[in-house]
């Protein structure tokens, strides 16, 4: 079939022979103008996903249909790849969590093309309030290696990326440890100092989970976690521009230290999102979901992740904060995958997978699937 779409880079026009999955031939016309209103792009990679609809990767009773429910309803939001993401749990939760979404995707092929690895976000994380979000404070705990080994057992070794507080006892050692073994380890739900963040990222620390989130209501003006992590170039930061978690000018200032190579974008969808407005048991804990979607800890400040997925943060950016899609698609197309050391999918001859048709307007970002 034949395929035509605007580069979002050079606003030239994709004319593509795709079939059996792939692009068979592949031009950039230079001077098309008009009727061609869509975008063509890969799909989206977000490395945070932690469920949809209700169905939690946290959750002692998480089976399989749940995971190919959660794939499906991302399916709908342009995402052709994430991580699943675990949050701070008992041992044995997680275990659960991780053996089920790994046998899943023993099962299926379709799954597995999709889930590029799962995300341990805690256990190992501060136990202050403010820095500890919504994680379950009975839970937080000092980095261990051998009980991280016993989850990547059951992972099939597929835990990919792991989110701590590098001021936790042997922290250290296990952040250089996991580099070592080839996990992608983040700062976040951190407390900590300008000294301990540097120590992070000489042992090998490459991304700061969700900037300006996860932290203090409050904050000495400098120094601080924030401006330290925003400062060190070695780190990549991973923001949620959901409209709620970050206010327009923390977003601006993130993608403009961090610049277009080292900002990405993950949408964090918690386990709630896609539902109603109303009170929720999640993990433990009493969450609301306010009737403009934002999601909180009951009774606090404290956000709870995000009822909205990826596509809908890069609409936020695009039509309400004015970036381009050329700006905002490399940092959920290409950063990603450059964090990891993956090969980067590129719109050429020979591509194979999916492409997206896409449209930003006021109701949202339009998005076809080419497959
Ligand atoms: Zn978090």
């Amino acid at each position: 079939m034949l395929i035509r779409g605007r580069d979002p880079f050079s606003h030239g026009v994709y004319e593509i022979d795709y079939e059996n999955g792939q692009i068979q031939q592949c031009t950039l016309q230079k001077r098309i103008r008009g009727e061609v209103d869509a975008y063509l792009s890969v799909p989206f990679f977000d490395i945070q996903i932690n469920g949809a609809q209700g169905i939690s990767f946290n959750s002692h009773q998480l089976d399989e249909a749940q995971i190919h429910q959660v794939v499906e309803i991302t399916t709908a939001h342009g995402i052709g790849l994430f991580l699943p993401t675990l949050i701070t749990a008992s041992f044995e939760d997680l275990a659960h969590g991780f053996r089920t979404l790994a046998r899943a995707c023993r099962h299926s092929s379709t799954l597995a093309a999709r889930i590029a690895g799962y995300h341990l976000e805690g256990p190992y994380i501060s136990p202050e309030e403010g820095p500890r979000g919504a994680h379950p404070l009975a839970h937080t705990r000092s980095p261990n290696w051998e009980e991280f080994q016993r989850w990547q057992d059951c992972a099939d070794g597929k835990i990919r990326m792991i989110t701590l507080a590098p001021e936790l006892p042997n922290a250290l050692p296990f952040i250089e440890r996991a580099t070592q073994s080839g996990v992608v380890v983040a700062i976040g739900h951190t407390a900590a100092n300008a000294e301990q963040i540097q120590a992070a990222i000489q042992a090998g620390a490459k991304t700061s989970t969700h900037l300006g989130n996860g932290s203090h209501a409050v904050l000495p003006r400098h120094p601080n976690y924030i401006w330290e992590q925003l400062a060190a170039d070695e780190l990549y930061a991973s923001i949620i521009p959901d409209g709620f978690h970050l206010p327009p000018s923390v977003i601006k200032t993130i993608i403009r230290t961090k610049g277009a190579s080292r900002t990405i974008l993950t949408c964090d969808a918690s386990s709630l999102a896609g539902l109603p407005s109303g009170r929720y048991s999640q993990w433990g804990g009493e969450f609301e979901i306010l009737p403009n979607g934002k999601i909180v800890v009951s009774g606090t400040p404290y956000l709870a992740g995000s009822s909205f997925f990826t596509d809908q943060c890069v609409n936020y950016l695009v039509t309400t904060l004015g970036y381009s899609l050329a700006e905002i698609l490399p940092m959920v197309t290409r950063n990603p995958y450059e964090l990891f050391g993956w090969p980067v999918p590129q719109i050429e001859t020979g591509y194979r997978g999916p492409l997206l048709l896409l449209k930003p307007s006021n109701d949202g970002l339009m998005i076809d699937w080419v497959n």
